[in-house]
């Protein structure tokens, strides 16, 4: 590819990058695009992404095989979803982002890992690994996968950074370049040379952990952080290999956070100089446990001598307290990525019932009522205008009638009852019904619960 050309999205990017934009009914988010690859037999949407096209293809796809609420439900969320994407731009400049990214990287190798004259890897782009090198791993559905050099020996294909074309989507770039270049820094700067051990919650937690905070000191852009969480718990969530960088990066957050950097430094000298009697597990566990990383450091390691360990671990840590690396603002990246809680996935006879009761109990139908004080319901109609809009308390609020609530909803809302989303009662001998008594619209509209779907 010439350098400042710009490649073509695939469809299966242009429907991720559409997903991390939107807000969806239905949770995780990522279920759309298996939807959409299932209805159109096993398409795995590697082709190039052309908006009018694709949004024909998902525009085609029938719903028949669901039930009514679940149609309903995805019908709204498609057509979200074909409106963003008649919008997008099909064409990204990759080799330009990669380039700006990795030219900013060497002083911050410097900085956190104190690797001078830092060189990132090549960057090849394959149409699927390892395309003109190495077949045997043709089925792999990796993003990215930057090949080490022992790596290289074992799998026969050249150091390098490689990137699957049809996963190549610009909002993760330049989180996921780093990503790889910190595989990079781990093995010129912790790794003795020609080992080569995974661990996934240590190696994956550093090059996430650290990757955002490089990004966000190169680029300032909170927006694509956003998006980045997004894909973790949207789309990455349905992946379970990916699913455990999500344990990985809550493990090597907490480690700097209540341990600090230099820790992290300490650590990673003395796991290069003794790589295989460090034990990273027991420091896993006992971090996931709660206990403060530093008073695990004498239990991870294997040999007899744990007392001189500490006191040979304490040295290298003060030793690194004058080493830069991260700092304040750093640790704002882990608190942007503390809350990722993963919604409540109710049935969709649920979620339709839910968004019915948001919409009756929002826009002031005649049809429903006001209960004033106990035991008295209103006609909202006998108010003026004004009234309306003081109803907020306990006594004023919009309720809704069990005879008004139409047969197709009726199941959902008993359910939303049974849970007290919306909250049943009887006043004046009538049933009702009262959604903001549940907080109902307060969890629709801070996305505490969702729409399940089963494919
Ligand atoms: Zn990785």
């Amino acid at each position: 590819m010439k350098k400042g050309v710009a490649m073509q999205l695939s469809e299966r990017a242009a429907i991720v990058s559409a997903i991390v934009d939107g807000n969806f009914h239905v949770y995780p988010a990522g279920k759309l695009m298996e939807l959409i690859k299932k209805a159109c037999s096993g398409d795995r949407l590697d082709a190039d992404f052309d908006r009018a096209k694709t949004v024909e293809k998902i525009k085609k796809i029938s719903l028949s095989q669901f039930d009514a609420d679940t149609k309903a439900i995805l019908e709204d969320d498609l057509a979200a979803l074909c409106k963003i994407l008649a919008e997008m731009d099909a064409e990204y400049d990759f080799e330009g982002e990669i380039e700006a990214i990795t030219s900013k990287l060497p002083p911050l190798a410097d900085l956190y890992f104190g690797i001078k004259n830092f060189k990132s890897e090549p960057v090849k782009m394959v149409g699927y690994y390892f395309e003109g090198y190495n077949d045997l791993y043709k089925n792999s559905d990796w993003y990215a996968f930057n090949v080490d050099p022992v790596e290289s020996a074992q799998m026969k294909v050249p150091v390098a950074t490689y990137y699957k074309r049809s996963w190549i989507m610009p909002f993760s770039t330049p989180h996921s370049i780093i990503h790889e270049n910190i595989h990079q820094m781990q093995a010129l700067s912790i790794t003795p040379k020609g080992e080569h051990r995974y661990v996934p919650w240590f190696d994956e937690g550093m090059a996430d952990v650290v990757s955002l905070m490089m990004f966000y000191k190169i680029t300032n852009d909170r927006k694509r952080f956003f998006k980045i969480k997004k894909f973790m718990s949207e789309v990455e969530v349905l992946a379970a290999r990916k699913a455990t960088y999500a344990y990985a990066f809550r493990l090597f957050g907490r480690l700097i956070n209540m341990a600090g950097w230099p820790f992290f430094r300490a650590l990673a000298e003395i796991y290069g100089k003794y790589y295989f009697d460090v034990d990273l597990n027991v420091l896993a566990d006992g971090i996931m446990q709660g206990f403060e990383p530093r008073d695990l450091i004498g239990r991870t390691y294997k040999g007899a001598e744990k007392k001189a360990f500490e006191r040979e671990f304490a040295e290298i840590e003060k030793k690194h307290l004058k080493s830069g690396g991260v700092e304040e603002k750093d640790m704002e990246v882990l608190n942007i990525f503390a809350v990722m809680q993963p919604p409540a996935a109710v049935s969709a006879a649920e979620y339709r019932a839910a968004l019915w009761f948001n919409e009756q109990v929002t826009k002031f139908s005649e049809k429903h009522l006001v209960k004033i004080e106990l035991n008295k319901l209103q006609p909202v109609k006998d108010f003026s205008g004004e009234a309306r809009n003081k109803i907020a308390g306990f006594n004023e609020k919009i309720v809704v009638l069990e005879k008004d609530i139409p047969a197709d909803v009726k199941a959902g809302a008993e359910e939303l009852g049974n849970k007290y989303f919306a909250v049943k009662s009887e006043i004046g001998g009538k049933v009702i019904f009262d959604a903001w008594f549940g907080g109902l619209p307060f969890r629709l509209g801070c996305g505490e619960i969702r729409c399940e779907l089963n494919l």
